[in-house]
């Protein structure tokens, strides 16, 4: 008989594909639950009939603080599919004044930030000096200083800090925007704080992760070849409609087409609406850990893949200032695909303005958008072009949100969870979608030795 306990994993997107790995390596039997046909939750790519291009849902970029992330990859033999640039460097073009880079020299941390702030040609001399003064105010908070901040929102803090509009529009928003997927009127000093510290002053790599392939080839078919090599049990088009819960905690979970799955634990990855979906109502609002879930908002993501006739972008992603459109990637340069002319990637971060704008007018936004910052794009035609709306793509990291994001330990004894949304400290990203899920294995761990010491 096999005595080893068996865990139902909820989920396969970045956070229960690293908690199964992390489960299976710890010799737990694993039955991972997946609602859709395929793995990857948020973070997934398919290839274009047309094009035969890989595209993902939306291009993502990895941070060198990602170290959770980096561990995964390697531990599912996939550590060399993503490139990291040795030095942080930034390319923007402002539709104003032409091109500029934030480029930090290969010094340890926090030199390299200090040396890129004070080459940014971008801004002008005092304004350098400003935008060094938050570098070394974010360095000294303490953990206290951190919880004041999360009730306060970025801007403030910007503000108190003398960050002034110029330095905001070239440096701050749209690393802000990038990293929180929040407007900086509404986001978390807190949230920002931390992941400028884990990014920029934490001493360890700063440099910019890019996939050398599609997102579902970067990590979610190298996680399943592990996953099936291993013995854990992968169910897909199996979405769990209801989480059955006793007297004792869960009993078991009832699948769309009324299978029943029974463990010793279960492990939600589950977005916020689809576990509040899957939970009894009374549960869900009959005790405040669950209930205060329902209160995290979230905040919406638009791509747009286009094709021009020709080649026209000189560096793999820029950040564009004064537009609508937030970031533009070069995808084949990234991927390293052969193709005529160019098959770009535009992104607008905390796109609620946006979202419900036809797919046709989006892209018109783009078209103009990236015509008025690189000279060189107006002589090239748009041959096709595809919008991609994610409306829930990330919580939403507000002034607050940290008081409605829970820990891994829920008040049902065998249900722990896990989700980029749950309480990391870190905005809706890979890293803190790895991090809750390898947390969550972990007490999975804890619950499954305590209840075997009981018995
Ligand atoms: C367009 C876009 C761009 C982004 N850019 C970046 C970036 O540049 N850098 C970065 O770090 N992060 C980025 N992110 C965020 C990152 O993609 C997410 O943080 C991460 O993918 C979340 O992973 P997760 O496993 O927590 O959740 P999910 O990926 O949402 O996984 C949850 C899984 O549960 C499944 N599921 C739902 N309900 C059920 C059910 N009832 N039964 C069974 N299964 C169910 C879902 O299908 C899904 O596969 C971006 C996100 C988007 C959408």
């Amino acid at each position: 008989m096999d005595s080893r306990p068996t865990v139902a994993v909820l989920g396969a997107g970045w956070s229960g594909l690293s908690a199964a790995v992390r489960l299976v390596e710890g010799g737990c039997r694993v039955i991972l639950l997946e609602k859709r046909a395929v793995p990857g939750g948020r973070a997934l790519s398919y290839t274009d009939n047309d094009s035969g291009d890989a595209l993902d849902n939306g291009p993502h970029i990895f941070l060198g603080c990602y170290s959770g992330t980096i561990r995964f990859l390697d531990a599912i033999g996939a550590g060399a599919r993503l490139r990291f640039s040795r030095r942080l460097r930034l390319a923007f073009i402002d539709r104003e004044r032409g091109a500029f880079q934030f480029r930090c020299p290969s010094l340890p941390s926090p030199w390299n930030l200090l040396a890129g702030l004070l080459g940014l040609r971008g801004l002008d001399l005092p304004d350098r000096f400003r935008a060094l003064r938050l570098g070394a105010w974010a360095r000294r908070l303490t953990e206290s200083d951190l919880q004041r901040l999360e009730s306060s929102t970025l801007e403030t803090w910007l503000a108190k800090a003398g960050q002034t509009p110029a330095i905001r529009r070239v440096i701050w928003d749209p690393i802000a925007m990038a990293a929180l997927n929040e407007d900086p009127a509404v986001a978390s000093a807190a949230v920002f704080a931390r992941v400028f510290r884990e990014a920029f002053l934490s001493g360890g790599p700063s440099g910019i992760g890019l996939s050398a392939f599609g997102l579902s080839d970067l990590y979610a078919g190298p996680a399943l070849r592990f996953l099936e090599k291993n013995g854990c049990e992968v169910r897909f088009r199996s979405g769990v409609s209801r989480i059955l819960i006793g007297p004792g905690g869960v009993d078991g979970l009832q699948l769309g087409d009324g299978t029943r799955i029974a463990a010793d634990a279960y492990l939600s990855t589950l977005p916020p609406r689809d576990l509040q979906a899957a939970l009894p109502r009374t549960t869900f609002h009959s005790d405040p850990y669950f209930r205060r879930i329902a209160s995290l908002e979230t905040s919406p993501v638009v791509s747009i893949h286009l094709w021009y006739d020709r080649k026209f972008l000189e560096e793999p992603f820029v950040g564009l200032l004064g537009t609508r459109t937030q970031w533009l990637f070069d995808r084949r340069a990234i991927l390293g695909s052969e193709g005529e002319g160019s098959g770009l990637s535009a992104v607008i971060s905390a796109a609620r303005s946006y979202i419900d704008w036809p797919a046709s007018d989006i892209i018109a936004m783009a078209e103009e958008d990236i015509a008025a910052c690189v000279p060189a794009a107006r002589r090239a035609r748009l041959l096709r072009a595809k919008v991609v709306k994610e409306r829930h793509a990330t919580f939403s990291p507000r002034a607050g949100s940290s008081r409605l994001r829970p820990g891994p330990r829920t008040p049902i004894p065998n249900l722990i969870l896990g989700g980029d949304w749950t309480d990391t400290g870190l905005p809706g990203c890979i890293e803190g979608a790895v991090r809750s899920g390898e947390r969550a294995a972990a007490e999975v761990g804890r619950f499954v030795l305590e209840d075997r010491t009981v018995e």
